[in-house]
């Protein structure tokens, strides 16, 4: 009986949470489009190596010159630092 209603407890709980992630979900797509160009300036970077445009989250973490400068990959990370 107590096992039964511990069920029914965390399906409720569940449901809940995903009653209460929706919205925030909806609101962050409807936001995004809002500020479209700027989304895409944030998360799109310009390797200056090779000049390929890249999702942030996918770049190489270079340095140059003390800057922290993103590239597309191992490569042009090691070209950047020669240089
Ligand atoms: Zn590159």
């Amino acid at each position: 009986m107590s096992r039964a209603a511990l069920v029914v407890f965390l399906v409720f709980l569940f449901l809940a949470l995903v009653r209460m992630a929706r919205p925030l979900l909806r609101a962050g797509r409807a936001g995004a489009r809002r500020a479209a160009p700027r989304a895409i300036e944030a998360e799109m970077v310009r390797d200056p190596v090779c000049g390929t445009w890249i999702d942030r989250r996918l770049a190489v973490p270079g340095r140059h010159r003390g800057e922290a400068v993103a590239v597309c990959s191992e490569e042009c990370r090691q070209r950047l630092e020669s240089a």
